[in-house]
């Protein structure tokens, strides 16, 4: 049976804003999207907007409850405190902080997320909660031999979770902890790849010259090759189509075409690279040059949460300021970017990402009401500006309701997440190898 909702504003994103829209889907797939009045009102959301699911192209869910730590440490030392502090948790615990991320990214109005997983629990998360996922499961070191033992341990964890909505993918770490050898052999996988590309000057520093801030990575870091991750993956086509480079900040202009011509996608993560004091990306020429970029919130260890709407209006503003001019990200670009963007740079933009008409029923509605934005101006800019978890009132995957406001049970997902972080602030005295 048909389902129909309806509210002021429906921004489908592949077409102008609809005043008075409604969207009509049957069987996981949308059906018809028009106006209230074509269509008939169905459920009525006053005083909101209709918007398809974001898409969140870098996460790590299995950090949902890292929010503030290590603030203010260099890139290298933040880094070195998470891989100390992660192995205190057993697997089921990384599992409890991994289904609290999932809930909140489906509570920002995420719908699909990609995500970079140490441990492979984050598919089971996602399965269990219902929010769509491509898992890159991530592999380290310089043995590619040694680094598809450690994917084959990960995938057989992660199999019973696996399905059309929970994919699997790769993700070499970065380039300054996985060699471009394991980088290639992750590729001839063929698979989806997530890595951290050219994220901060520190990399390029050690990577070229073996200096910068990178040392505290200890044992984790490899030597130095004496080019960029960008230059030495390139050359060696060990980064192509299907490819997500997270990040991307520190890049001089030959690199930039570089990732244009190689296809390779770039998930943009602003308020990440602002906290932790990696710059601003040059989201404006990457956009130029022809690379598909989405965005992504990464994680609460950097960010400090899976907050889309945050995510957003830091984009518009970074991009704004980087730039000094007001008009290079409008608010309308920047939700295009969110859902459509980012659906392009995971290879997915024909199933998700807009609302028409035979793409997947992945919807999110914002209520803007009882906030001062409106009566409406703008209704692209209103949800950019005014949008929050708050404010998501009800968030759909493939046409079945995987959250509405005031009907969600937060209180065992967020007591077991926090009894994990009390673990791990406890000192890692316990740590233990993570459990399989
Ligand atoms: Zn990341």
């Amino acid at each position: 049976m048909e389902t129909i909702y309806s509210a002021d504003w429906l921004l489908p994103i592949e077409g102008a804003p609809l005043k008075n829209g409604a969207v009509a889907f049957e069987s996981g797939r949308i059906t018809r999207v028009g106006t209230s009045a074509e269509l008939g009102a169905g459920r009525r959301f006053p005083g909101a907007a209709i918007l398809p699911g974001f898409v969140n192209a870098h996460a790590h869910l299995e950090y949902a409850s890292y929010t503030g730590f290590g603030d203010g440490l260099d890139f290298g030392g933040w880094i070195s405190l998470h891989l100390q502090r992660k192995l205190a948790l057993s697997f089921e615990e990384i599992v409890a902080v991994a289904r609290l991320g999932a809930a909140e990214c489906l509570a920002s109005g995420i719908t699909t997320v990609m995500d970079a997983s140490f441990s492979a629990a984050s598919p089971r998360a996602c399965s269990e909660l219902g929010l769509k996922a491509i898992v890159g499961l991530e592999v380290f070191g310089d043995d590619p031999d040694a680094a598809l033992r450690r994917f084959e341990e990960l995938r057989a964890i992660a199999q019973p979770a696996l399905s059309d909505k929970v994919r699997l993918g790769i993700s070499p770490h970065a380039p300054y902890t996985v060699s471009t050898e394991v980088y290639a052999a992750a590729r001839e996988l063929g698979l989806p790849l997530v890595t951290h590309l050219a994220e901060s000057a520190d990399e390029r520093a050690w990577l070229t010259r073996g200096e910068g801030r990178l040392n505290a990575l200890g044992n984790v870091l490899l030597p130095p090759t004496g080019e960029t991750g960008i230059r030495a993956l390139a050359r060696a086509q060990a980064i192509g189509t299907g490819t997500v480079a997270a990040h991307c900040v520190d890049l001089e202009p030959d690199e930039i075409d570089l990732l244009a011509s190689l296809d390779v996608a770039v998930a943009h993560c602003p308020r990440s690279n602002g906290y932790l004091g990696c710059g601003i990306a040059p989201l404006t020429s990457l956009l130029a040059a022809g690379v598909r970029v989405g965005i992504g919130t990464d994680s609460p260890a950097s960010a400090p949460s899976f907050d889309m709407f945050e995510e957003l209006r830091t984009a518009v503003a970074f991009a704004r300021a980087r730039e000094r001019n007001p008009q290079v990200l409008t608010a309308a670009r920047a939700l295009e970017l969110a859902t459509l963007g980012s659906a392009r740079a995971l290879g997915i933009g024909d199933e998700v990402g807009s609302l028409l008409p035979g793409k997947r029923a992945d919807i999110a509605i914002v209520a803007l009401d009882e906030t001062s934005l409106l009566p409406w101006e703008d209704a692209q800019a209103a949800v950019v500006l005014g949008g929050s978890p708050e404010r998501v009132v009800l968030t759909v995957v493939d046409g079945e309701t995987q959250y509405e406001k005031g009907e969600f049970e937060w209180d065992v997902l967020r007591s077991a997440s926090a009894a994990a972080r009390g673990r791990m602030l406890a000192g890692g005295r316990e740590a233990r190898a993570v459990e399989r």
